[in-house]
């Protein structure tokens, strides 16, 4: 049985770039090109960068021109084109769900999926890639008879074994067909049946090469208006014979034993397939250094929380929090040790927030929380909290860190960023009054 080769379903305008350019680059190259993936080369290996991959990476503010072998990359398997389908099975386990193909020199060729993978193995193809020796290997029955059988033995046989057609066959080369039709005639004229069947054989047959495609068998049949082909080996001697209908009907029982052999792995794709979209919208909803939620994700959340205030006429307030000289934690300990300040910042503000509060990473060391229920007296009454627990906050190596903040209430009718904009005032009011305090709108 053969499939088709990887090479010819590949996708083969892809585009890609080198490892040395940068996130800009790639990005331009995408958009340019409309395309949502784009493949980035690395000496001997592959990965790709979606779409996805480009909105996480914005989200996260990071500088356009970062080099992309600083981003966190997928490595995707690769094949060579001249593989065949069946090959690539195993790959279908991968959840990367592209496999680069290239040619022998390692050089890209295209792309496929495992959609494209298993779209491919359909009853058509296999029509076109089986043969009709991988059929008659399936033991079918024939029945052939040498030229000179006497027809009255014959008659008997077919009787008895339920032939409805015989293959006569001289020197093992098929001469001449034998059928029910054929005996129908001759019982009708009253001919002598003790004469060889050489004499009333239908004859010369066509035959075809068992190499010969199911399709190609099919299309043979069809021409020529016949129920059933002679099928011979290259030396011409006879191989068996196949009925149209058999050729039919055994394509879609292989097709159907096929898929069902990989049914098991199909769904596992699936599932695969699934959890991946989960995963996708966890990074783009999570911050990865700190674990809270992005902005992405606080646009949605806010939105759903603003509906329900209009809702039940209820309050909602936004903190912005921004932590004091922060450059310099970074100039003094080390970027690491400001990292792990970020986490322990952002640890503390959640161990004192409620369940159904909001706090998301806005920025490099701003965080963003939304209070839904909370009117202004409550929210900063919340936010002196915060603000004395990050000041009491013992951090390893860099020791004590403070910050300020912003806290505005949410007015209805009023669009999210006006509220920040409030927030974000009240914020600069803190710092310039020095810091390590909590300001509101109204200050
Ligand atoms: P101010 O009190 O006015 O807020 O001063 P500041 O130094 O905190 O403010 P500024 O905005 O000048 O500096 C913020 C610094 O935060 C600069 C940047 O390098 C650093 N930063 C941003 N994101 C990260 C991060 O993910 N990790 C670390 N370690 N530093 C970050
Ligand atoms: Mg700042
Ligand atoms: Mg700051």
């Amino acid at each position: 049985m053969k499939f088709p080769n990887i090479g010819d379903i590949a996708t083969k305008s892809v585009v890609s770039i080198d490892m040395k350019s940068t996130f800009n680059e790639a990005m331009s190259k995408m958009l340019e090109n409309e395309h949502r993936n784009i493949i980035v080369k690395d000496i001997n290996d592959f990965y790709i960068m979606s779409i996805i991959d480009v909105l996480n990476i914005q989200t996260k503010e990071v500088n356009t021109d970062i080099p992309l072998c600083d981003l966190q990359l997928f490595k995707i398997p690769t094949i060579n084109k001249d593989k065949n389908i069946l090959d690539t099975l195993e790959y279908l386990n991968n959840s990367i769900e592209y496999i680069c193909v290239i040619n022998d020199d390692n050089s890209l060729y295209g792309l496929v999926t495992h959609t494209d993978i298993t779209s491919n193995i359909d009853p058509d193809t296999l029509m076109d890639n089986y043969r009709l020796q991988d059929f008659l290997k399936l033991g079918r029955r024939m029945k052939w008879v040498h030229k000179d059988e006497k027809i009255v033995f014959l008659l008997k046989d077919m009787v008895n074994n339920f032939y409805d057609n015989v293959v006569v066959v001289e020197d093992l080369k098929p001469i001449g067909i034998f059928t029910t039709k054929d005996i129908m005639s001759l019982i009708k004229n009253k001919i002598d049946l003790d004469v060889a069947i050489k004499e009333y054989m239908s004859s010369p047959v066509d035959s075809i090469n068992k190499n010969s495609s199911v399709r190609e068998a099919l299309a043979f049949i069809k021409e020529r208006h016949y129920k059933r082909v002679i099928v011979i080996d290259d030396e011409g001697s006879l191989s068996g014979i196949i009925s149209q209908k058999e050729l039919i009907s055994l394509t879609y029982s292989k097709w159907a034993m096929l898929m069902k052999e990989y049914q098991d792995e199909l769904s596992e794709i699936n599932l695969m397939l699934q959890n991946k979209n989960i995963e996708y919208e966890n990074i783009a909803s999570t911050d990865a250094l700190t674990g809270l939620y992005t902005r992405h994700k606080f646009f949605q959340l806010y939105l759903s929380s603003y509906t329900s205030m209009v809702q039940r006429h209820n309050y909602m307030s936004l903190i912005l929090v921004d932590i004091d000289y922060f450059k310099k934690v970074n100039d003094v300990y080390g970027h690491n040790a400001g990292d792990k300040t970020l986490v322990q910042v952002a640890h503390t503000l959640l161990k004192i927030l409620r369940n159904v509060d909001v706090v998301c990473r806005w920025g490099g060391e701003e965080f963003l929380i939304m209070l839904p229920t909370a009117d202004m007296e409550h929210a900063i009454f919340i936010a002196q909290k915060l603000r004395v627990s990050i000041e009491e906050l013992s951090i390893d190596v860099v020791g004590n860190v403070t910050a300020s903040f912003g806290v505005s209430q949410v007015r209805e009718g009023e669009e999210m960023q006006d509220a920040i904009d409030r927030a974000d005032k009240a914020l600069y009011l803190a710092k310039d009054s020095g810091r390590n305090c909590v300001k509101c709108e109204m200050d």
